[in-house]
């Protein structure tokens, strides 16, 4: 069974003339990791948010099309359950942060104890993912003295803990340094061999190539190309929207039009050094037949 079938579905939120998402026609599987691109406005957001059902059931607007999750359509969803399903993840890390509880542990523990669970086993689990997300240092603190970076890290660690099929991730790197955006990545990667499902929205595009499955690129509410990540940035359609590609990508496109061209299109960055090595030994070769 499909994670989601949308059939072109539109949405435009309430009190607004334009449509966020415009004949949206997509299937994503279970177990893969997806990453949506585009550019700001494009509609990223409320696709995660349709994913979770929070559009529309929580943000209000005109949906055409049909949308199912897990072949159910979204409509027959109890949107409790879909919530213990679909981990959920906001954009701006201020809006999670519940502002009810005193420290942090308790912050990632409160969805846990919304579940229901034990007390003891909370606790257990809690501890568990301060330790995988190295966050000892914080759980005594305040949340709301949490630096924007520190704060994403804390939405991240309560989505962890709640252990979903399905997360749903939006923008989990915009507040963070390369060497934490990469450790959040490596922790995403582990949770998708552990069976998960993940939808992510990310712009950096190195980050993407090197551990997206699969890439939806959105401009304009529309659906430019959804694909295999390395068919996506070598696509042409994507070349001809706004939207930003792996720096080797275009360093590669620029050696092809001064007549340097490497033997494939490479999108991360161990296959462009591969690509480089193999051409620095053809090299000299190949300058001496022209
Ligand atoms: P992205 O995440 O790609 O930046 P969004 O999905 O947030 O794009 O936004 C797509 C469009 O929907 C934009 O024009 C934005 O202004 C509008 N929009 C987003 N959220 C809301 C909302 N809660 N109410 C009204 N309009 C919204
Ligand atoms: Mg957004």
């Amino acid at each position: 069974m499909a994670l989601a079938t949308l059939r072109g579905v539109s949405f435009t939120y309430a009190y607004t003339n334009e449509p966020a998402l415009r004949d949206i026609n997509l299937t994503l599987e279970e177990g893969l990791l997806y990453a949506i691109i585009g550019p700001n406005a494009s509609g990223k957001s409320t696709l995660c948010a349709l994913l979770r059902g929070i559009v529309p059931l929580f943000h209000e607007g005109e949906l055409t099309g049909s949308a199912e999750i897990r072949g159910r359509n979204l409509f027959d969803w109890d949107p409790a359950e879909l919530s213990r399903e679909i981990g959920y993840v906001f954009e701006n890390p201020f809006t999670q942060i519940s502002g009810i509880k005193e420290t942090v542990f308790e912050e990632i523990a409160l969805g846990l104890e919304n579940l229901g669970m034990p007390s003891d086993e909370v606790i257990d689990r809690v501890e568990q993912v301060v330790e995988q997300l190295e966050l000892g240092a914080l759980v005594a603190k305040n949340p709301n003295e949490l630096s924007g970076g520190q704060r994403q890290k804390v939405a991240f660690a309560s989505i962890i803990a709640m252990d979903a099929d399905v997360i749903v991730i939006d923008e989990p790197t915009s507040q963070l340094d390369p060497e934490s955006s990469d450790a959040v990545f490596a922790i995403i990667a582990n949770l998708k061999k552990k069976g998960k499902s993940i939808v992510l929205v990310e712009h950096k595009m190195d980050l993407v190539a090197q551990y997206a499955d699969r890439v939806i690129a959105l401009n304009g509410g529309r659906l430019v190309i959804e694909g295999p990540t390395s068919e996506v940035f070598t696509s042409p359609l994507l070349n001809a929207s706004d939207i930003a590609r792996p720096a080797v990508t275009d360093l590669a496109e620029a050696l092809a039009k001064v007549g340097r061209p490497l033997a494939r299109t490479p999108v991360t960055r161990a296959e462009a050094a591969d690509l480089i090595r193999a051409r620095m030994k053809g090299g000299p070769r190949a300058n001496r037949s022209r």
